[in-house]
């Protein structure tokens, strides 16, 4: 089953969550979340948010809110956009104690890609029930993979630059890990897509392209050849995985472009590559 995204903006209304260096957490995980949304929608992946407007949402009525859209299956993903506070510096992620680590795994290498030092992903366990989450929108949305990002401390000057400046390349990292982890192809650029028509097929719109559908199916990780009017396509395929010895460089040497491109359209702040990462080509 195609996985879905719960979209939750921490804090809201009288709660601002932490206030610091002129970031008031509420209004950023807001703004992050919007971005997300909007991101999410361009690849075509099932998405909602729990607040779109400065509400309060208490903690009764948050998890109920993120289940309402798509159950209480383990095919929803429930990502709750924090900021952090309190004396330290770099992005978390908490994931729940019912799910495995891949989907944080890829969170914070994709924002270690986009310039943001990782401290760890990690669960919590309450102190009094060491079986049950530490916080509550993760014990109180069973059975989603549900997980806290983190992006910065709001307290630390160069976390709060970084959160100022380039909030959507942190959102952004995070889209493209959720894409990599769903199975959607991504793409930054929404130009890159095929936007499927009425009456289009698979075998016309390989025809049309000078493709076949073995490998639009194959990019897109089609299981069928239904299609749905709208749905997003990627054509070519035009992504690289790193192997090991690359470097931007002989990667960009390779394809015919430039390391200042590569890091461009992959939102890459370092040229630093890990074994497996993967790249868009264009
Ligand atoms: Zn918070």
């Amino acid at each position: 089953m195609a996985k879905k995204v719960v979209i939750d903006a921490g804090h809201g209304g009288k709660d601002s969550g932490t206030v610091n260096n002129g970031i008031v957490e509420k209004d950023y995980t807001l703004k992050i979340s919007n971005y997300i949304k909007k991101r999410l929608d361009d690849l075509g992946i099932q998405n909602s948010m729990t607040r779109t407007t400065d509400e309060l949402l208490d903690q009764t009525t948050r998890p109920k809110r993120a289940q309402s859209f798509y159950g209480s299956g383990s095919d929803v993903i429930v990502l709750s956009n924090h900021l952090n506070a309190g004396g330290g510096d770099g992005a978390e992620v908490i994931y729940s104690l019912r799910n495995n680590d891949t989907l944080s795994k890829k969170i914070a290498k994709e924002l270690e890609n986009a310039g943001q030092n990782v401290r760890k992903y990690y669960q919590k366990r309450l102190p009094s029930n060491s079986a049950k989450d530490y916080y509550y929108l993760l014990r109180n949305t069973p059975n989603n993979e549900t997980l806290i990002v983190e992006y910065g401390f709001t307290d630390n000057s160069n976390d709060a630059n970084l959160i100022k400046n380039s909030w959507e390349n942190l959102a952004e990292a995070v889209v493209k890990a959720i894409a990599d982890y769903v199975g959607v192809p991504y793409s930054k650029d929404i130009s890159n897509y095929y936007i499927v028509k009425k009456g289009d097929t698979l075998w016309s719109i390989a025809k049309n392209n000078g493709t076949t559908v073995e490998k639009i199916k194959e990019i897109n990780n089609l299981k069928s050849n239904l299609l749905s009017i709208g749905q997003k396509l990627l054509l070519t395929n035009n992504t690289y995985t790193v192997k090991k010895g690359d470097t931007l460089y002989s990667i960009a040497k390779k394809y015919n472009t430039t390391v200042n491109n590569l890091k461009s359209v992959n939102n890459l702040k370092s040229d630093l590559l890990n074994i497996g990462q993967k790249l868009t080509i264009k």
